[in-house]
């Protein structure tokens, strides 16, 4: 009864509800306490209450036909000039209201500019590992998904294989710094490198190609590490940004697309992006949490609980003989595998109640995600679990 084109998705998921139900099963089982899922990136630090204050404040003080009615497709006006001044502050860039569009968090964003810019059969480079669920996004376009394979020891991008792919087809680059699943923060330098690399792909084939950055997890960033404001380093990036992770509020579903002045076709490209927000059946982004967060443009998740956590499970896998890269971002950790089979592996944690991801559900099989936005508590509890699923590898 289904189409063709969604069978391969409704497969993929089953994979997806089962973790998600031995989840729940082992925690009905043994107790919630006792179960160390780290298999979901859902925040689990609250929104700060500067969020409560303002909803409340919204509720009580803002006409309800404004405050719930519709708006621009591209959303309020003020609350893109508010974001777009707290961007020019911190990034020294030159944004304003136009160059904004409200939407119905990362993954609509991402969903909206491919759709304004992609024809069948035109290529969008991804490099792995990489958010699965691009794959399905570039597919809805009939565009085709290109990979870069990993750089399995640094985890920054594989550019030598990259600069190879890069076709007269190429029509966009997906990037997300910092990075789900590794944690990995993209250096300036490999920004200037990518950039200059496209710079150059673009001149050779006379083409535009548009650097997508996918930055659902700019503000989580540790030890002081700068994340490079892509527009400032290639002219025809589009940055797709949400609160899902950097204010908690990934079932409010909001974010905004920048679509830069300097991007070529920028006028076009804003308000085609803006009709595909609406056809794509957004039409705008929730009302009421644009007007939050334009409130709280200056509010800070906790990110010292996020460190804490990060910390003492790093220095704790390590202490088991794990081999991982030390993130600099996001909230995940990306741990090698002990055997190349880390479905295996992911089955074997499971004697412990520990959940993890495999990393083939990120295009880079030998490794396992944990995503580490649990209670402290969770972590220190899962270290003697992890002691013992280590000691069956003879670590
Ligand atoms: N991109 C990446 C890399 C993600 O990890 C996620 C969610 O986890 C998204 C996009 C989608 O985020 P949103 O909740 O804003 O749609």
């Amino acid at each position: 009864m289904i189409s063709e084109k969604m069978k391969p998705y409704v497969k993929n998921n089953s994979a997806i509800r089962m973790m998600f139900e031995e989840g729940n099963r082992l925690r009905a089982k043994y107790g919630a306490d006792k179960v160390f899922d780290f298999s979901l990136g859902n925040p689990s630090v609250p929104a700060p209450d500067s969020v409560r204050k303002a909803i409340i404040e919204l509720v009580n003080t803002t006409d309800p036909t404004v405050l719930h009615g519709y708006m621009s497709n591209a959303g309020f006006e003020d609350v893109r000039q508010t974001i777009a001044e707290s961007l020019n502050r911190r990034f020294d860039t030159k944004f304003s209201a136009k160059n904004l569009i409200m939407t119905v968090g990362a993954a609509s964003g991402l969903n909206v500019i491919l759709k304004t810019i992609l024809n069948p059969g035109e290529e969008v480079i991804v490099f792995a590992p990489y958010f699965l669920e691009y794959g399905a996004y570039v597919r809805n376009y009939d565009g085709v998904l290109v990979e870069i394979s990993p750089d399995t020891t640094t985890f920054q991008p594989n550019l030598a294989e990259f600069e190879q792919k890069i076709t007269p087809k190429t029509r966009a680059v997906i990037v997300n710094t910092p990075h789900n699943p590794t944690g990995v923060v993209y250096s300036e330098e490999t920004i200037k490198k990518l950039s200059a690399i496209l710079e150059a792909k673009q001149k050779e084939f006379g083409t535009v190609i548009y650097l997508i950055s996918d930055e659902p997890y700019r503000e989580l960033a540790y030890d002081g590490v700068e994340v490079p404001y892509l527009t400032k380093y290639y002219n025809n990036t589009v940055v797709g940004y949400s609160y899902s992770k950097s204010l908690s509020l990934p079932g409010e579903r909001i974010g905004y697309l920048v679509i830069p002045d300097e991007a070529d076709g920028s006028e076009e490209l804003i308000s085609a992006a803006t009709i595909a927000n609406r056809t794509l059946g957004c039409v705008n982004a929730p009302s009421l949490i644009q007007k939050v967060v334009a409130k709280c443009v200056d509010a800070k998740t906790d990110l010292a609980a996020y460190d804490k956590n990060r910390q003492a499970l790093y220095d704790g896998l390590k202490e088991c003989g794990f081999e991982c890269i030390k993130p600099q971002g996001a909230f995940y950790l990306f741990v090698k595998s002990p055997v190349e089979d880390e479905k295996a592996f992911c089955e074997a944690g499971k004697k412990y109640n520990i959940l993890m991801v495999p990393g083939s559900s990120f295009a880079c099989p030998g490794y396992v995600r944990l995503a580490y936005c649990v209670s402290y508590e969770t972590i220190v509890n899962s270290l003697p679990e992890f002691k013992k699923l280590a000691a069956e590898y003879g670590l």
